[in-house]
């Protein structure tokens, strides 16, 4: 079966369009990626979250280049690690306020919040300590997602991994969440 762009759009415009309207990416960034067997399909450079067309999805090999390749996102060589060592097939990578703060200062991540502690117990944070540069990490990121269902990229953002990119976003949504009751519980301190 071939991955088809025009099958994939809801999926993708759906969660683009969440993740923008919930402030979780800047009208230029973060970008989404879907995998079936040996291709994927990931968001164009530059496009814009919130308003995917199917221009925007961008068809590709996870290990071979091909006349596509060059029009993907900047990290696609993140979302190659990722599909190579881990069995999942969707991932969802943006730049949540709190979380991207909160990775600032901290190289673990430990949620407060009943939900968060059940679902992501422990948020490694990739690179802490060293300067980020868009598909840096892609080893480490892929090898922490192998346990974890999201993680967080020092100073940059998260990358969330599932069989669906609807179930990637749910990941997301809960790191950004517990991140922000974690900011509150700091600044709430006596
Ligand atoms: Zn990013």
């Amino acid at each position: 079966m071939e991955l088809t762009p025009v099958d994939l759009l809801p999926h993708f415009k759906t969660v683009g369009s969440d993740l923008y309207t919930r402030g979780m990416v800047s009208m230029h960034g973060g970008n989404l990626s879907f995998k079936q067997e040996t291709s994927l399909c990931i968001t164009r450079s530059g496009s814009r979250l919130g308003y995917l067309e199917e221009s925007d999805l961008i068809v590709t090999g996870v290990d071979q280049d091909d006349e596509n390749t060059p029009r993907a996102s900047s990290e696609l060589a993140v979302h190659r690690a990722i599909y190579t060592k881990t069995p999942f097939a969707a991932i969802v990578h943006c730049h949540p306020v709190h979380a991207t703060a909160l990775s600032i200062n901290r190289d673990k991540i430990f949620p407060q919040d009943e939900a968060g502690k059940i679902f992501i117990p422990t948020v490694p944070v990739i690179g802490f300590g060293r300067e980020p540069v868009p598909g840096a990490f892609a080893d480490e990121v892929a090898e922490a997602l192998k346990t974890s269902a999201v993680v967080l990229v020092h100073k940059h953002g998260s990358f969330a991994r599932g069989m669906t990119l609807e179930e990637a976003y749910v990941m997301t949504e809960l790191l950004e969440i517990s991140s922000h009751i974690l900011y509150m519980l700091e600044t709430m301190k006596p």
